[in-house]
């Protein structure tokens, strides 16, 4: 507890996104910035001084419903509600086999909820099915990051190293809207005399507050961090002595580099030739250079290679474990980076294990007090398991915690329609989203100032989120929900836990020795200061903010490059469909929208899904600004409100993608996915205007 003027507040954090901005909370839910916290020292964004008024919302679910003769959701008790979960599960189970039932968590999820989920779906259901929406946001930067260092953590560095760096690439990214308080650390790097360079085919509010702006074609990031890195070959630029010292595979990588003239890049990325020597000349010259990326870069077909070739760039300049230097990329969701170390991935195990690693899989079985063989293997990522809906040999039945993908996941007609076909579904959530409407049984969960818990911010910073107030009555939080459905289905001896802390301790242990070791974090160390970096494996331990400073994680301690190609994006423009489409966020609301649009504020800010076009173009259709538009795709049409924009490529339509129905953009997304981190192509489309 902490005072603040004449109240007593609790200090805690942000429901919302990675940054995890300190904040305090008194007893009436008046929010103020907590200064002490040195990430945002203060400062807020919109979302967050807005964020207590959902925890008295009236349009929240207070009671569980369930689906009566004649379709429709009625309340009903807890006991009946679990009954018909359990019982549908087991049924599921007994005719279609363990893996027939699916588990899907959220980003947004505390620690301990994203450990539970992965024990729960192994060890009470036994299905190798199980993921988590960060499948849709990090996957191509962490395998990338797995694959060249041996470790991912978003960012390898804290917040606090930006300032001194002197220039950074940020390849599509824009906190600017996205997490506004964290940029008064580029701010203080540009007032350090710093450079920012922004890769986007927006002319963004981030790239407005940069030094430079590179406007790619959307799905041109591997051609154009190959083509900064002929430039620097070509003119010297490259850090010779640490390429030979700290990595190993440079030569591949100079020959696939040598084939990235930038001429050629120019046709590619339609970035002029003189500012990508600008550019390159900048990080090559730079005694500190950091190369940052975030969805924009990731969410591909070829994510993982995008994400390797501005790692090699970074290689390249001797930067990552340097001083105010190196790679990182910028995690989106509340608990995106703790959500994937804890076992919620289908391919992983707690501690940031892999599944089929023999080792990992006995340590694991030890800890839940089970043996190896009954531990199921790798399941089937999101989008997959979602396609697999009702299908032969695929999910039947779904348990989803805080997921609204029936607005998040690609193509979303087909997934809504797979979605329909299920057998059954249960949905845990704050309110009625659009995927909790199509429930057989929905479940009303604690929100984020209600329970304790832990969350790891984008920096690997883990922290502690404290409870302000008591849930309302008949409102369990997802841990106890999962107890309690565990004891239905006969596994309560391994989900014997009072509260949140109790898991806490279990998943210290599970996660001792691996390479998220989280075992030397305590909730006491967590009180007492601001928060500990993992890796941290003993209680003596005071964490790592700075990975990679003599060694990488990988066996021979080297990090490696990947000779990596630029390819076309699965779907190019075309004489049917001929523009690109891209997708983000909007300042005023997160995710799906779930939460922030039942929020008056930040529905006064913007209430609608619009779309950015660029005047020339809109223009040719006769578009004028506020006019109404309908974009269509091979897989849907979706309308929006044309929002006029010179910052825009001519050949690009932006939609933001926090709205369902008749305005989801993912009505229109290719879910084409990245063969190895298994993401969909959200960032790039061909679109027509449908006059
Ligand atoms: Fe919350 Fe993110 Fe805004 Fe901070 S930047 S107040 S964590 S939404």
């Amino acid at each position: 507890m902490t005072k603040t003027g004449e109240k007593f507040a609790i200090r805690t954090h942000c429901p919302y996104c990675a940054l995890q901005c300190g904040m305090l909370i008194d007893g009436e839910l008046n929010v103020a910035g907590d200064k002490s916290f040195p990430v945002n020292e203060g400062s807020l964004c919109v979302k967050g001084w807005t964020s207590t008024s959902l925890l008295r919302h009236r349009g929240r679910l207070l009671r569980p419903l369930a689906r009566n003769a004649r379709g429709e959701l009625e309340p009903v008790s807890w006991e009946e509600a679990l009954t018909r979960v359990a019982q549908a599960f087991r049924q599921t189970q007994e005719k279609y086999g363990r893996d027939a039932v699916g588990v899907l968590g959220g980003g947004s999820l505390t620690n301990e909820k994203a450990y539970l989920m992965g024990k729960f779906a192994r060890v009470a259901l036994g299905t190798a099915n199980i993921d988590y929406n960060g499948r849709f946001c990090m996957s191509s930067a962490a395998a990338a990051q797995i694959k060249a260092f041996g470790v991912d953590r978003g960012l390898p560095f804290p917040l606090a190293d930006i300032p001194r760096a002197e220039v950074i690439l940020l390849a599509g990214g824009n906190p600017a809207e996205t997490m506004p308080p964290v940029m008064r650390y580029f701010e203080a790097q540009r007032a350090a005399g710093g450079r920012l360079i922004v890769v986007d085919p927006r002319f963004s509010a981030t790239a407005q507050a940069a030094a430079m702006h590179l406007k790619i074609t959307p799905g041109a990031d591997a051609a154009l961090a190959n083509g900064l890195l002929h430039i620097l070959i070509r003119d010297g630029l490259v850090d010779r002595d640490y390429i030979a010292a700290r990595t190993e595979g440079f030569g591949q990588v100079k020959s696939v580099a040598a084939s990235y003239w930038p001429e050629r890049v120019e046709r590619i990325t339609g970035v002029p030739e003189a500012q990508l020597v600008r550019a390159a000349h900048a990080l090559g010259n730079a005694r500190a250079a950091m190369i940052l990326t975030a969805r924009g870069a990731e969410q591909h077909a070829q994510g993982v290679n995008n994400a390797l070739a501005y790692i090699n760039l970074a290689l390249a300049l001797g930067s990552p474990g340097r001083p105010f230097s190196g790679y990182g990329a910028i995690t989106g969701q509340g608990n995106g980076q703790g959500g994937r170390e804890h076992g919620q991935k289908a391919d992983q195990l707690p501690g940031y294990r892999r599944i089929d690693d023999p080792q990992a899989r006995k340590h694991i079985a030890q800890v839940w007090g089970i043996d190896e063989s009954e531990l199921p293997r790798a399941g089937q990522s999101a989008y997959e398991m979602m396609d697999s809906f009702g299908q032969p040999g695929g999910v039947r039945a779904l348990l989803a915690l805080g997921f609204n993908f029936a607005v998040s996941a690609p193509n979303a007609n087909h997934v809504i329609e797979r979605l329909r076909s299920l057998d059954f579904l249960v949905v845990s959530d704050f309110f009625l989203s659009e995927t909790a409407n199509q429930a057989d049984v929905v479940l009303p969960a604690a929100q984020w100032a209600e329970e304790e818990g832990t969350m790891t911010n984008l920096e690997g910073r883990v922290i502690r989120r404290r409870r302000a107030i008591d849930p309302p009555a008949g409102v369990l939080s997802d841990w106890q929900l999962l107890c309690e459905l565990a004891d239905r289905l006969g596994k309560r001896k391994y989900f014997a836990y009072a509260n949140e802390r109790e898991i806490f301790e279990e998943l210290r242990r599970a996660s001792k020795g691996g390479a998220a070791d989280y075992y030397g974090v305590t909730y006491r160390k967590l009180e007492a200061g601001d928060g500990v970096f993992w890796p941290c494996p003993s209680e003596e331990h005071p964490g790592t903010p700075r990975l990679f400073a003599e060694k990488f994680h990988t066996p021979n301690g080297r990090a490696r490059f990947h000779a990596v190609r630029h390819a076309a994006p699965s779907e190019e423009p075309d004489e049917e469909f001929p523009l690109y489409l891209t997708t983000g966020r909007a300042l005023a609301h997160y995710q799906t929208g779930a939460q922030t649009r039942r929020v008056e504020k930040l529905n006064e800010m913007v209430n609608e899904a619009f779309a950015e076009i660029h005047p020339r173009l809109a223009r040719r259709y006769g578009l004028l600004d506020g006019d109404e538009v309908t974009l269509a795709t091979r897989r849907g049409v979706a309308r929006f409100k044309v929002k006029l924009s010179t910052g825009i490529r001519e050949d690009t339509i932006f939609a933001p993608f926090h709205w369902g129905g008749e305005s989801s953009v993912n009505r229109l997304t290719n879910p084409a996915l990245d063969p190895v981190s298994r993401m969909p192509e959200f960032k790039v489309c061909a679109v027509r205007v449908v006059k």
